[in-house]
Parts: structure tokens; C-alpha cells; sequence
């Protein structure tokens, strides 16, 4: 199955994504049908169904939890949701969409709301979310 998942593709880079994070066990890149500027995507590199197949959940969340907060830093809000409906695309994932009170979404984000990004713009918006997760420089 994997050779035909979007998401298998993106992580041996068969094809381009707008990439935010990646480290041995996962990659983050932005949903190319954003709710919301900063709309980021966390998924496992080993091809699980769903978000409850990952063996080891708790460094997943830690990860997503790592990401969330870089785009509660780089967006310029504090309300990032987090959604693991699971469908669209058969390979585990975390929607990570930083959230405005006057962004146009209900309380619960869906699908039909899809925000118009230039590809510039998303690659700007890329490179501001992996800045955001370098470590800082202290001392
Ligand atoms: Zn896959």
C-alpha cells in the first residue's frame, strides 16, 4: 500500500512538500489545503493507518507537542487545534491549525474552508515555522 500513499511519497521525497520538521521517527509539513496560514501536518514515517496504530504514541505526542508550540510562536496565537480525524489520506496524521477568533472557522474546523496561499507565501510561512523550532542560543 505504501507505494501509492501521498504522505510515503512525501517522506522518501517522491514528491515536494513545504517541510517544517523532520527527525528519524517523523516529518511535519504544511497541509497544501490549509484551513489557516501555518496549517501543519505531523506524521510518523512508518506507515501506520491511524493515529492510534503508532507504537509509541507518547513520543508522538511530544513531538506534535514540540511543533505546536513553534507555530503558537511563529503564527502569533496561543489557539492551535488539533484535529486526527484520519481520513482524506489512509496514513496517520495530526492536523495542527493555528486558530483566530475571526479566521472565518467555527469551533470546529472543517474541510469545506479551505484558505487560497500562494506557493511563495507557503514557503515563506515554512521557513518561519522551522525557525521557530531551532533552539534558542542562551548565555
Ligand atoms: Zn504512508
Amino acid at each position: 500500500m505504501t507505494e501509492d500513499c501521498v504522505f510515503c511519497k512525501i517522506i522518501r521525497r517522491e514528491l515536494p512538500s513545504y517541510s517544517v520538521f523532520e527527525d528519524e521517527n517523523y516529518v511535519a509539513f504544511l497541509d497544501i489545503r490549509p484551513m489557516n496560514p501555518g496549517h501543519t501536518l505531523v506524521v510518523p514515517k512508518k506507515h501506520d493507518r491511524w493515529v492510534w496504530d503508532v507504537t509509541q504514541p507518547g513520543q508522538y505526542f511530544e513531538t506534535t507537542t514540540k511543533i505546536a508550540k513553534a507555530l503558537q510562536k511563529t503564527m502569533q496565537t496561543d489557539w492551535v487545534a488539533a484535529d486526527v480525524a484520519g481520513m482524506g489520506v489512509a496514513h496517520a496524521h495530526i492536523h495542527l491549525v493555528p486558530r483566530y477568533p475571526q479566521d472565518g472557522h467555527g469551533e470546529f474546523i472543517n474541510g469545506r474552508n479551505v484558505k487560497k496561499i500562494p506557493s511563495e507565501q507557503m514557503k515563506m510561512i515554512a521557513q518561519t515555522i522551522r525557525n521557530g523550532l531551532l533552539p534558542t542560543v542562551s548565555g
